[in-house]
């Protein structure tokens, strides 16, 4: 067990060390980027998640958080690391062609990512949100090495002593989800999905099963999914009360509350936090900057991007 709460059990962590797991996010936002003085503290930005197992760099997704830890890479020159896309909605793409180190020479990217149902790859929908007139900059001016992979449902890839498996989501957009392995410790990253009303999607189980850290799409309440004359129901998103569902029937560790909707602001997230911890107790709600540490021996630790409360314990 991790066994910390959010404040706690707040350690200083070295992102250097190569023998643990490191999970970082850049950006936590569903839907569309929303910075304001309202969502100071949990942050504005769309999805991107960095885990760094052992040697290897992972980012999920490349919403407009994907900038921001593109300028902190800049630190840390040439930068190999290898980029999985659940899907590509705007939220999970939009901060790529603002990904600084995709344009220099000596780094060198992994881009994963299945084909759409129209059949085009994650190459052609990367390249065509740089075409003009969206963007003035098109893909290929990026000068770093890109080496794209289309990925199959179902498909596991193994990266060294990295595992990655995949399950299709239940979203508009085909979202999937992942699954990431190493040295005994699991992360999966599940956004985009929305639950079914009369049991637990099975696909989702698989990949949180007994994991470290499930990241979930939480982007909705109950009451709001449910509301009467504006119900969320086929939206393709979740709740936070199925995300604990889902913890508890997988024997999760620590579950984040992921994808927050722009209309979530930081009270509203501190009470969503306070809530969902009373049914799970491990639970804490995705804030930008929030970096958790694992090591293989168990050994464990949390540390927020700035000294401001998480609010939720
Ligand atoms: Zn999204
Ligand atoms: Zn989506």
């Amino acid at each position: 067990m991790i066994g910390l709460t959010a404040t706690d059990s707040i350690r200083a962590t070295n992102p250097l060390m190569q023998e643990q797991l490191t999970v970082r996010f850049w950006g936590v936002r569903g839907s569309i980027a929303c910075p304001g003085p309202h969502t100071v503290r949990y942050g504005g930005n769309t999805p991107c998640v960095e885990v760094q197992a052992g040697n290897q760099k992972f980012i999920f997704d490349g919403g407009t958080g994907i900038r921001v830890l593109g300028q902190e890479l800049l630190q840390h020159l040439p930068v190999e690391a290898h980029v999985f896309f659940s899907h590509t909605h705007w939220d999970h793409i939009q901060g790529f062609p603002f990904f600084v180190p995709a344009f220099m020479p000596g780094n060198l990217f992994h881009i994963y990512g299945t084909r759409a149902s129209d059949g085009k790859t994650i190459e052609k929908r990367l390249t065509d949100q740089m075409l003009h007139p969206n963007f003035p900059v098109p893909l290929q001016i990026m000068g770093g090495s890109l080496n794209f992979h289309d990925l199959e449902i179902g498909q596991v890839v193994h990266i060294d002593d990295v595992t990655v498996r995949n399950t299709m989501l239940n979203h508009p957009g085909s979202s999937i989800g992942y699954r990431l392995e190493w040295q005994g410790l699991t992360v999966s990253y599940v956004t985009d999905t929305e639950h079914f009303p009369d049991a637990l999607d099975p696909n989702v189980l698989t990949l949180a099963q007994q994991a470290n850290v499930l990241i979930y799409d939480a982007t909705y309440t109950n009451d709001e999914y449910h509301e009467a004359g504006n119900s969320k129901i086929g939206w393709g998103h979740s709740t936070w009360q199925e995300a604990v569902k889902i913890a508890r029937a997988a024997q999760v560790e620590q579950l984040i509350l992921f994808h927050h909707d722009p209309l979530h602001d930081d009270l509203f997230l501190d009470d969503m936090g306070r809530q969902a911890c009373r049914h799970f107790a491990n639970t804490i709600i995705a804030q930008e900057g929030l970096t958790m540490t694992f090591a293989p021996n168990g050994n464990s630790s949390l540390q927020y991007a700035s000294a401001i409360s998480p609010g939720h314990e």
